[in-house]
């Protein structure tokens, strides 16, 4: 971000981006929820060309005992890009901007979750980049909350994450990987709508107080989108269980419609 400098031109003569999009305009999200069955709560996220698996454990005994606390549950995250996740094989193992993610995103979480309903235990979120196109931390945080409700694990809400930042001197939304590279500012956003706090944020590169407004009110209207298809997919995963489970749900009532 911010210091590599191009010839490509990030944005064009009408104003669009390198893949077509206008500067206000997300890439296509989908979102899977329930996708694995040894997890207690899963969600696949594919976000333009980012692809995100995220599993939850627990909440379950904390381990080592040393870290759990009497009062509350621990939200332990670990975020891992696969090797073949980049162009160049990623090394594998953890390296400091995992831990970082990592760090954001626990956190992230801890905001959200009910953690005094389960004292001594952990929670535990581990997120895999398959595939990765810039927005990753991201696809990883709003994969990881829906995985967290499959789950059952009580939240205050959703959170949902969109980044917004800088190319060609204009504030774009969801930046793709070579306005990540090229670009001169990436500030990605956690948003929860039903409280309507921010609880990720960060900035990397160079903004006016005006742009960093601009960027932040831009990333959580998005974030509102990334919500919306979010819910739309534990509702999906909801009905297909109420259907499997033979328990009149949403779904019964939709075939008895058609
Ligand atoms: P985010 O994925 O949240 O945008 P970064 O801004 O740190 O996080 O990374 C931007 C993009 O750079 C990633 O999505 C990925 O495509 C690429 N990238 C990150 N780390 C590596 C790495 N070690 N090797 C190759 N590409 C990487």
């Amino acid at each position: 971000m911010g210091g590599m400098t191009t010839d490509i031109k990030l944005i064009d003569e009408k104003g669009l981006r390198l893949d077509g999009r206008r500067p206000d305009e997300m890439r296509p999200l989908r979102i899977e929820a329930g996708v694995l069955k040894r997890a207690d709560g899963s969600a696949y996220v594919e976000w333009g060309l980012n692809k995100v698996m995220a599993a939850v454990y627990g909440p379950r005994e904390c381990h080592p005992r040393h870290l759990q606390n009497p009062e509350r549950a621990l939200v332990q995250c670990i975020y891992n890009m696969a090797s073949f996740s980049v162009d160049d094989r990623k090394r594998p193992g953890p390296d400091r901007r995992s831990h970082e993610i990592s760090k954001i995103i626990a956190e992230a979480l801890t905001h959200v979750v009910f953690t005094e309903y389960f004292p001594r235990t952990s929670i535990d979120v581990y997120i895999e980049v398959l595939q990765a196109n810039a927005g990753t931390r991201c696809a990883g945080l709003t994969a990881a909350s829906v995985a967290l409700a499959d789950a059952g694990v009580p939240m205050r809400d959703l959170v949902a994450s969109c980044a917004a930042g800088k190319v060609a001197d204009t504030v774009v939304l969801d930046l793709g990987k070579e306005e990540d590279n090229f670009g001169q500012a990436d500030i990605p956003v956690g948003f929860v709508p039903r409280t309507n706090e921010i609880v990720l944020l960060q900035m990397d590169g160079d903004l006016t107080n005006d742009e960093f407004t601009k960027g932040v009110n831009m990333a959580v209207g998005a974030c509102k989108k990334v919500y919306e298809v979010q819910r739309d997919a534990l509702k999906r995963r909801y009905s297909a269980r109420a259907a499997d489970e033979g328990v009149p749900g949403p779904a019964e009532e939709k075939r008895e419609v058609a």
